[in-house]
This record gives structure tokens, C-alpha cells and sequence, in this order.
């Protein structure tokens, strides 16, 4: 906070200040408004002059440009051009409605980030979206969160129940269905499903804040010996999500400060600060560490994706936690018959579906990834003399599993045989980004050819080879 002062008039401003405007450096004005003195409209008029400075002209280019991206990236453009999702009054605010499309693209994510996981052992829960209060009670978000619940009434009991807005203290309760013993642990649970935050209606745009999100959670019940390795797997998943959509990733390490707000032994602390930041480093990934940013309840690893215009998204969390499982009075036997406590890890790799798509959205300018496409592929007729051989061409796609980066995918591709010009259909299948357009006239009829349009331009490929081609896309 600073103050600027010019002759009597001081104005309270975050700054920064320069003495004089010749300082100000390269500067372009990006819109004017009116404005009332002190805002009393029975004030004088002004104008108010909005801009953006910088040292150097290349950097008020760079800035410029990157505005222009954004505006071109937005997603809740995208998301409406592309038929991803749409919101509906009767609805309400803050929860979005995905079509075909989007669900197609929301699914495929989360199938990825459940393999990645699956691969490390987690295993699926199902959890229902109503609780009774009590749960959160016990765990503490009560009080902590109480006014972000949306409550529901039972007509039969006199119940306070709520819609889940997490899923934790629901997968304590599956890991305390039995006893444990640290032979059986890590313990790791997988789930993705929405949760539901009564977020204030006034925050609520596109898919950035929504009062229904979908989380990829997972929570593992572990030995303090165990914390390392289970961080290991968790951010080597990450690594090869974030690297499949080509947005590199850094991590900040929150720790606890001397204070005392933090629970938990602090001998526990100081090992699982160790853990994490030798899995980091054993993962090379950028890191950077910061004290007293943890959470009250244990230290944890934040993930920032850099998208393709140098913007940097908050994405997955690795959050320890030292304080729910005793909560929970959860236990395991140790090797000599005395119970312990775990340690439980929370972890979303997307971290809330609906905000990964708006990043996603926005750093691809919807031109997804091939695998994730919700539509890969397009099959344009130039007439109807090679209906046939379509025919032929669909014998190929319709057979076709992929297995990479997701397994167990057929091939989404649609045909497009109308009586319409070519040109149109290369300009919609365009507009709709589809990665593969494959276009089939008489002459790659004749020579049992197809020709490929794609991002990186044209080429003609044998029908023998398309299968081929394309898997290895
Ligand atoms: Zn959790």
C-alpha cells in the first residue's frame, strides 16, 4: 500500500508510483469510461483513462498479445462454439450442464487420471452425495465450512442431512469398516464424483467457480514410513497427465512455520517435509518451498500447470493429514500389537473437473489432444460415387481400439455424406477442431487411398495403413 500525492490531492493506491510521467515507460491506453467525481452523479463528469505501462516496448507487446490470446482462449466462448457445456436458468447459477461433447471429454480425463492411479494400486468406492451432518461434525468441517453446505431435509427422520462437499470423512468411514494391520496398509481409495459448495452467486462464471464440482479424489491410509513412496506415485501420475496435454509443471512445497497453530507431532511433521521433498526432487520437478503456507493439519505439495500463453493454473493438490484419521478414532495394529494412527494423503490429480476443463479449454484453444477428442475423426464425402467405399473406410474405424495414453478406447469418428460442398464441410468439421479430417473422393476411391487434413497439413495415406496411422497418433 502506498499513497500518491500531487499538489493538496492524496490518493490511498497499491501503486507502484513514478515521480514523474516521463518515467512511465512504453504505455498504450486500453479504454476510457466515465466516471463522477467522488461517484455522485450531481458531481462534475470526468473521464477515466484505463492503460497498462511497461520498461520496454517488447514487453507491452508480449502483454498486448497475450490479452488478445485470452480473449480468443476464453473458455466460456469455447465451451458454447465447441457445444461443451451450457448453463440454464431454471437450473440455476454456478452449475453447468455438459452435452455429448463435453461429457466425452470430462469422462476421458477422468479414465485417465483413474488408470494412472490404478496402475499405483488405488482402488474404486462409491460414496453416496447425501450425509447426515454428523459426519462433518465429527470431522471438523462443520465448523469450519458449515455455511458452504447445501442442507437437505428428510421427510421420514429427523435427520440433518447435507449434500456431500467432500469426500474424506465418507472414505474414513470404508476404511474403518474393518480392522487393519500395518501389513494391509497403504490402503488407497479412488473416486471421482461432484461435490456440491453453496459458493455466494455473485462468483459464480463459467467453469472457474461452480456450486457443482467433480472432484478425481483419492485418499490413501498409510504408515508415517510409508509417506515418501506414496508420494512418489502420486506425483509421478501427475507428471505424465500434465505432460500429455504439454503443460509444464512446478510444485510448491508448503510447510509449517513455528507457530502453534499446526497439530500433530512435530517430529511427524518434520519427517513427512523430508518425504515430500526428496519425492520431488527424485521426480525433477521444479519446486519451490515456502514455511507456514501448510494447512493446519499437515504439509502439502501444490501443482502449477503453465498453459500455452505463459499463464500458471493452480491444478492437482497432494495434501498430508495428521488430524482426520484420529478424529475418525482410526487405527491399524503395528508389529507389535499396539494401534496406531494413520497418516492420511488426499489427492486429486485434475483437482475439480469442471476448472481443469476451463484450463484445458483455454491452453489448447480447443484443439484437443487426439486421444481426448470428443470427436477425432471426420469422414467427408466430395460425392456420392464413393459412398461405397466409405463403407469400407468405416469397416477400418469402427474396429479401432486405442490403448494410449487411455486404454480401452474405440475411436470416435462421425461421417459426414451430405449433399453440401466440400468446402463447407472442411469449414464446420474446422470450426468444430477436429484433429483428423479425412477426405475421400473418386480418385482416392480408385487408388484404395484416403486424404488426411490435419493441424500439421496434408498427406495421403493407403487405406491398408490408416488403422495404423492413427493409432499411432
Ligand atoms: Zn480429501
Amino acid at each position: 500500500m502506498s499513497f500518491y500525492k500531487n499538489g493538496n490531492f492524496v490518493d490511498l493506491c497499491r501503486g507502484p508510483h513514478v515521480a514523474n510521467t516521463k518515467d512511465v515507460g512504453v504505455f498504450k491506453l486500453l479504454r476510457v469510461a466515465g466516471a463522477y467525481w467522488r461517484g455522485n452523479e450531481k458531481n462534475p463528469q470526468m473521464q477515466r483513462l484505463y492503460g497498462v505501462a511497461f520498461a520496454t516496448q517488447a514487453e507491452l507487446d508480449q502483454h498486448l498479445e497475450r490479452l488478445e490470446q485470452a480473449k480468443l482462449r476464453d473458455h466460456r466462448r469455447l465451451g458454447k462454439e465447441l457445444d461443451i457445456y451450457t448453463v440454464s436458468p431454471l437450473v440455476g447459477a454456478g452449475l453447468p450442464l455438459f452435452t455429448p461433447r463435453g461429457t466425452i471429454l470430462r469422462d476421458i480425463f477422468a479414465q485417465y487420471s483413474n488408470q494412472l492411479r490404478q496402475n499405483y494400486g488405488f482402488e474404486k468406492v462409491w460414496t453416496p452425495h447425501i450425509t447426515k451432518t454428523n459426519l462433518y461434525e465429527t470431522s471438523g468441517h462443520w465448523a469450519k465450512f458449515g455455511d458452504e453446505l447445501f442442507l437437505v431435509t428428510s421427510q421420514e427422520t429427523d435427520d440433518k442431512m447435507a449434500l456431500k462437499p467432500m469426500n474424506c470423512p465418507h472414505h474414513t468411514q470404508i476404511y474403518a469398516s474393518k480392522p487393519r494391520s500395518y501389513r494391509d496398509l497403504p490402503v488407497r481409495y479412488l473416486e471421482t464424483t461432484t461435490d456440491y459448495r453453496d459458493e455466494k452467486t455473485g462468483e459464480l462464471g463459467g467453469l472457474n467457480r461452480v456450486r457443482s464440482l467433480t472432484q478425481d479424489d483419492s485418499h490413501v491410509f498409510c504408515r508415517s514410513d510409508q509417506i515418501g513412496a506414496e508420494i512418489n506415485n502420486l506425483l509421478a501420475s501427475a507428471r505424465e497427465l500434465y505432460g500429455s496435454i504439454k503443460m509444464p509443471l512446478r510444485v510448491r512445497l508448503s510447510y509449517r512455520d513455528d507457530s502453534d497453530g499446526y497439530l500433530g507431532d512435530k517430529a511427524l511433521w518434520a519427517s513427512a517435509q523430508a518425504q515430500l521433498k526428496a519425492a520431488v526432487m527424485t521426480n525433477e520437478i521444479e519446486y519451490f518451498e515456502q514455511d507456514g503456507e501448510a494447512a493446519f493439519y499437515g504439509p502439502k505439495i501444490d501443482f502449477m500447470a503453465t498453459d500455452a500463453i505463459g499463464r500458471e493454473h493452480q491444478v492437482a493438490t497432494i495434501q498430508l493429514d495428521f488430524v482426520q484419521p484420529g478424529r475418525f478414532g482410526l487405527e491399524y495394529t503395528d508389529n507389535e500389537g499396539n494401534a496406531q494412527v494413520p497418516v492420511m494423503i488426499h489427492c486429486a490429480l485434475l483437482g475439480s473437473i469442471e476448472r481443469f476443463m476451463s484450463v484445458l479449454i483455454e491452453h489448447t484453444a480447443g484443439w484437443f489432444p487426439f486421444w481426448s477428442a470428443p470427436e477425432q475423426v471426420r469422414v467427408l464425402t466430395i460425392n456420392d460415387t464413393v459412398l461405397d467405399y466409405v463403407s469400407d473406410i468405416r469397416t477400418v474405424l469402427g474396429g479401432l481400439v486405442l490403448m494410449k495414453p487411455v486404454k480401452y478406447n474405440e475411436l470416435r469418428y462421425t461421417v459426414d455424406d451430405r449433399n453440401e460442398s466440400l468446402g463447407k464441410k472442411i469449414r464446420e468439421a474446422t470450426n468444430f477442431k477436429i484433429p483428423v479430417q479425412i477426405i475421400v473422393g473418386p480418385q482416392d476411391r480408385d487408388a484404395r487411398e484416403v486424404s488426411i487434413r490435419s493441424q500439421t497439413g496434408e498427406e495421403k495415406i493407403a487405406l491398408d495403413e490408416l488403422a495404423q496411422y492413427l493409432t499411432s497418433l
